[in-house]
């Protein structure tokens, strides 16, 4: 995996851009020491690493603007840190890079349960949202499998989903609103603790940004009540093709489960190993879960199980007992953990419609056999995101390269069959250099201009999302700004203003700025927005750039996996 090579000016500077961050910051939120900044070296993509030059820790939203400002001011990349647990690299430095951490801005702020939201500081881990809120029987939906450790900040930066987002959404459709500092330290509220925030959707655009457009500090979350109940159903399939034609069928059907999850016998045999959930020896199993009262739920399970049997299953398991449906999850939830036990392996994660399930299931078995390696299939079937797990042996000289060969040429396939290269994990460094298999140099060229706007020095995240040569240019500072469209001077400060030009009805300014991210995103959004839903975004960026594909490869391209989550530009696909 290539990088930039660092800045060797900026690393010469080192000594005199800590002291400066320390004038800001207490001492122990400034680390520089190389054995300390060695544990912020990678994130969960450890296949890679580079200690930064300096990490952060600021305390609320006016340290994290200093810091900004400082490293605005001196020209030194920032890159974005929650919890780490990005599988992408998202999170991973350069050498002449400050991380910037949110660990410590981790409070709630505030919980609304007559409007059913919760504010929160943007390091809050994800289940400590859930936890603040239980008590009085609400929960915030979107669950990754990775809940326990990481972050707001990173599931609004990789717009996260988990197993029980095909139902709820993904984080764009349950974030409302966010505090945002910019590169130069400017600090922006976007949304609010309403639906839909009036002007721009700037919000869309800052979900699923990967940490390249500004860094988020505090974030409005719409929080539900607990359903009344919930009841999985487990079904063993004597081959992964028919199990993704059932699938296909029960989203055809158009009953919304909660969850569908999938799992192949390689994942099957490697949990039963670890958990014991009592699994049937089969080719596939899935897990199909439904939410309601228990006559909705009868219901829902009587025409799943129905479209099942169609599909000869060799076991059909209904939950009985809250104990039941507890060993049905079982295994699932420890499928990463068992599976981490076989050696190494590389998670993927890409979209595909559906419908193209069993076809894209046969041929992963097939590129298995070609390049030599074992996968397992474990993923959130309902919505069409694959997550292969590749296995191979690092020490192996060779295997990683290998794995990294099949990895591709599956992500390869999901654009191929009309998906998309990542539903939930983001680009980051992993898929970098695979954005010119989804995207025409047209494409990536209208994405690279909205980060201009937000950050012309290109210093937030440089490295990540784009294909080092396209972005070349931009990162050595050798590519200006400017607007898309000859309709007028489209500087930051327009974006900035669209709160302003909100609440004083100041048309000129937003919509000469709009005219010029109009521009940029009737690029981004051909020929990949099809499976979105470009039209429901109501602003340009929201609905066409982002919502067609734009910073993210992720949620609109699904070809509709998540059609039913409304809300944003981005909102119209699945993860
Ligand atoms: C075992 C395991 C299971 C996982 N399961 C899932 C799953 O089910 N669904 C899923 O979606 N993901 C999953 N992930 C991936 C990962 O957990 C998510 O991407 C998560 O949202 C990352 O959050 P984080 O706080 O760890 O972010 P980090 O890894 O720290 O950063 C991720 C990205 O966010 C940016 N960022 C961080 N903080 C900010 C900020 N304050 N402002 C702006 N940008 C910021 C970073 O620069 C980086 O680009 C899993 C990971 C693991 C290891």
């Amino acid at each position: 995996m290539d990088m930039p090579v660092p800045n060797a000016a900026v690393i010469a500077k080192k000594e005199h851009v800590v002291a400066r961050l320390a004038e800001v910051l207490p001492e122990s939120a400034v680390i520089q020491d190389p054995a300390e900044t060695r544990a912020y070296e990678c994130d969960a993509l450890a296949a890679y690493r580079c200690p930064p030059m300096a990490a952060v820790l600021p305390g609320s939203t006016a340290e994290v603007a200093a810091v900004l400002r400082i490293c605005h001011e001196e020209g030194v990349p920032v890159v974005p840190r929650g919890s780490g647990t990005s599988l992408a690299g998202g999170a991973m430095p350069t050498a002449d890079s400050v991380i910037l951490g949110v660990a410590r801005l981790n409070r709630v702020l505030e919980v609304d349960y007559d409007n059913r939201i919760i504010r929160v500081e943007a390091g809050r881990t994800n289940l400590s949202v859930t936890g603040a809120v239980e008590a009085e029987g609400f929960f915030y939906a979107p669950d990754p499998s990775s809940q326990l450790a990481c972050a707001i900040a990173g599931n609004i930066a990789m717009n996260s989903g988990g197993a029980h987002c095909l139902k709820y959404g993904v984080t764009t459709n349950n974030l409302l609103g966010v505090t945002l500092v910019a590169m130069d330290g400017t600090v922006v509220e976007i949304g609010g603790a309403y639906m839909d925030a009036g002007g721009y959707d700037w919000l869309g655009v800052i979900c699923g940004s990967e940490g390249q457009l500004g860094v988020v500090t505090e974030a409005t979350l719409r929080i539900l009540p607990r359903p009344e109940g919930a009841r999985p159903v487990l079904m063993g399939f004597d081959s992964s093709e028919v199990a993704g034609a059932c699938v296909a069928d029960i989203i055809k059907a158009g009953v919304l489960p909660v969850a569908i999850e999938f799992m192949d016998r390689p994942c099957i045999r490697a949990t039963e190993a670890f958990a014991g959930a009592g699994y049937p020896d089969c080719e596939a199993l899935l897990i199909v879960e439904v939410e309601g009262s228990p006559a909705e739920i009868d219901e829902q399970l009587g025409l799943i199980k129905q479209i099942a049997r169609r599909h000869d299953p060799v076991e059909l398991r209904e939950s009985g007992s809250e104990a039941e449906s507890a060993a049905i999850w079982k295994g699932r939830k420890s499928a990463f953990g068992a599976m981490g036990q076989l050696g190494d392996y590389m998670c993927l994660d890409g979209t595909i419609p559906v419908s193209a399930l069993p076809h894209v299931l046969r041929r992963i078995g097939e590129m298995s056999a070609e390049f030599g390696l074992g996968v397992a299939n474990v993923f959130h079937a309902g919505d069409g995101n694959m997550h292969p797990l590749i296995l191979f042996d690092a020490n192996t000289p060779g295997d990683l390269e290998r794995c990294e060969a099949f990895g591709a040429a599956i992500l390869k396939l999901c654009v191929e069959v009309g998906g998309c290269l990542t539903g939930e994990h983001g680009v980051g460094i992993e898929k970098r250099d695979l954005m010119g298999v989804q995207f025409d140099p047209v494409d990536l060229e209208a994405q690279m201009r909205v980060k201009d706007v937000f950050d012309p020095g290109w210093l937030l995240n440089p490295a990540k999302v784009f294909p080092l040569e396209a972005s070349a240019g931009r990162r050595a500072g050798q590519v200006a700004f400017r607007p898309l469209l000859p309709c007028g001077q489209f500087t930051p400060e327009d974006i900035w203003s669209q709160k302003k030009h909100d609440e004083t009805g100041d048309g000129d300014r937003a919509g000469r700025g709009g005219g010029g991210c109009g521009g940029a995103v009737a690029h981004s959004g051909r020929g990949h927005a099809a499976g979105g839903s470009p039209g429901r975004g109501r602003g340009a960026v929201g609905g066409a750039a982002v919502g067609g594909g734009a910073l993210r490869a992720g949620r609109a391209d699904a070809g509709g996996a998540r059609g039913h989550a409304a809300g944003r530009g981005r909102a119209g696909a699945g993860r």
